[in-house]
């Protein structure tokens, strides 16, 4: 890991490097002072939270500076793409709170234009027709060390190139028996600018332009001249493209096009998980999670069914800023995120994950007091709710212990503890199950002038533990979460291993819970906090009849310390 990053105190923070590019461009009014970026995605499967970022980063950059920024679908690849991605990917963008208005385009739109710059390059002498297979391209490529041999077709006459490339377009060749290249250097440093191919035959059908065409430009053909076309003025990319600079300037040099200024910044890695559309669709597609929206995925659509709210996220995306160099983010920081957010958001409520049973032995038999409790100490706005309390309760196994040791401030013989917003119990005795030992029940008493309003409600005990009532807790569904790896990196694989390997087998442990009635109005995607256990989000799955939680996160702040039980 190079770089972990711990949240700070938010301040006006200084400017990032793309921020001081723009400005300078601005101060020296470049492109007329206008500011227009574009979200790029290649639509063959969902957005993860690398691309969360950089929309931010470019519908950001797009609002602060009275700018305007695109959508557009780079889809140049007829076989991997989808209409099904394409519709997940603006649900996605929309959902973060970003707007494209009426400037929605695709790299397809530009077909006939893009086949015109082809035709430019020909004339010009800057582009042949070659018929060289893909295996030979890349065997005569050469190695940064070592240039490339030149193609025999690099001698073709213009005439001829036309001549090829239209029957190239008519549908004359099959796929794979020839290309247009760039007619640019086969001996230099850069790979990129050995003659790489820009066009490609392939019979398939386009998700958008259907059959019109079995010929399609490469990625690199289409990008920098997609942001020409659209008069981009600073073309945000991650840092691989940086070595394609070189070529997509060539390109609009060649045709002679308006040229945006394209800018690399450091693609996001996140600890415990894999980024890369590929390896996320291996997973989807080879059953290691349940579908692109699976809560354990870094997908948009993931983080959101698993109670993600889009102000975390974009708040954990300023929070990174933007880097130069490769860097890899702490999920912590991502699941600070959520909680700060959830924090100030969501009601609270009592559920127990792992329930024991404790019965009041002084507390009258049928009778039931409904008390109130606050729904959130950080809102007095969100007001109060009404928990019933009775003589059998439960409690977290975990709260209580029979041979405690001192820091213990939980419940155990002859101790006394406070349940949340209701009365000091003490413990007087337990009953174990004959068989396993395990305790079955506890005892204790209860102390009437303990609750709020009586003479001893303020008197101090260690600890307050949450409780739901028997008869009328709810049972649910609770889906709990880890991470999808056990590694930090598992892209960062030992010999003979791949990614898969390193799945963690425990990422999904399902249990029953107890909770307090009121949660009986709950409706899918709302969220709350369990006290005392974290935050969870009701999940799609969910019905009146058999309610479903995932956990979003634990309560406890993994950058803090201490474990506190409030
Ligand atoms: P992947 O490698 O995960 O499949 P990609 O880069 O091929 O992603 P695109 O659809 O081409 O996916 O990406 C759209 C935009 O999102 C591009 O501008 C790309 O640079 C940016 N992007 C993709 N992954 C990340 C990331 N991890 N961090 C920041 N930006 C990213
Ligand atoms: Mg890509």
């Amino acid at each position: 890991m190079e770089e972990k990053k711990i949240p700070e105190e938010k301040t006006e923070r200084s400017l990032n490097f793309i921020e001081e590019i723009i400005e300078e461009d601005l101060r020296n009014n470049v492109n007329e002072g206008r500011v227009h970026t574009r979200f790029p995605p290649e639509p063959n499967g969902y957005l993860h939270i690398g691309h969360a970022k950089s929309i931010c980063l470019n519908f950001g950059l797009g609002k602060k500076y009275n700018g305007k920024t695109n959508l557009r679908f780079d889809d140049t690849n007829p076989v991997k793409e989808d209409v099904e991605y394409v519709d997940s990917i603006m649900e996605d963008v929309r959902w973060l709170g970003f707007d494209w208005e009426d400037r929605l385009f695709y790299a397809s739109d530009y077909f006939e234009q893009l086949y015109e710059y082809a035709i430019i390059l020909i004339r010009k002498g800057k582009a042949y027709v070659c018929d060289m297979s893909a295996e030979e391209i890349s065997e005569t490529r050469g190695t940064p060390s070592r240039p490339g041999k030149e193609s025999q077709s690099r001698t073709r006459s213009e005439e001829e190139n036309f001549d090829l490339f239209n029957r190239m377009r008519a549908g004359e060749f099959p796929d794979g028996s020839r290309v247009l290249r760039a007619k640019i250097d086969m001996a230099s440093p850069n790979m990129q600018m050995r003659d790489p191919v820009i066009y490609r035959i392939l019979h398939a059908t386009h998700h958008r332009t259907g059959d019109k065409w079995c010929i399609y430009p490469m990625y690199d053909f289409a990008h920098g001249q997609s942001d020409s076309i659209e008069r981009i003025t600073h073309s945000i990319c991650t840092l691989e493209f940086e070595v394609h600079r070189p070529l997509y300037d060539w390109f609009i040099r060649e045709i002679g096009i308006y040229a945006p200024r394209q800018i690399e910044f450091a693609r996001l890695n996140v600890t415990y998980t894999v980024m890369s559309k590929r390896k996320l669709l291996e997973l989807v597609q080879e059953g290691y999670v349940n579908g692109w929206d699976d809560p354990r995925m870094p997908t948009i659509c993931g983080l959101r069914r698993r109670g993600f709210t889009p102000g975390s996220i974009r708040n954990f995306a300023d929070t990174i800023g933007v880097a130069k160099r490769d860097n890899v983010i702490d999920v912590n920081l991502l699941e600070f995120c959520i909680r700060e957010d959830l924090n100030k958001k969501s009601n609270r409520i009592m559920a127990v994950l792992n329930p024991v049973k404790v019965i009041l032995d002084n507390y009258p038999d049928d009778q039931i007091e409904e008390l109130e409790s606050v729904n959130n100490p950080e809102d007095e706005s969100k007001g109060k709710r009404k928990v019933p309390f009775s003589k059998t309760i439960f409690i977290e196994r975990d709260d209580f212990m029979e041979d405690p040791p001192n820091k213990f401030f939980r419940l155990a013989p002859g101790r006394e503890v406070r349940l949340k917003a209701a009365y000091i119990i003490r413990c007087e005795s337990v009953v174990k199950d004959p068989k396993t030992d395990e305790i079955a029940e506890i005892h204790c008493t209860y102390d009437p002038q303990t609750k709020s309003g009586m003479p001893d409600s303020n008197r101090k005990v260690k600890g307050t533990l949450h409780w739901v009532s028997e008869k009328q807790a709810v049972t649910a569904e609770i889906r709990l979460y880890d991470r999808l790896f056990t590694k930090e990196n598992p892209e960062d694989i030992e010999e003979g291993k791949t990614y898969k390997d390193y799945l963690n087998p425990d990422s999904l442990k399902v249990i029953t819970a107890m909770i307090e009635p009121s949660v009986k109005n709950a409706r899918i995607s709302d969220k709350y906090q369990f006290e005392r256990i974290g935050y969870f989000c009701v999940d799609k799955d969910s019905t009146p009849q058999n309610l479903v939680f995932n956990r979003v996160v634990p309560l406890k702040d993994s950058w803090s310390k201490a474990e506190k039980v409030k």
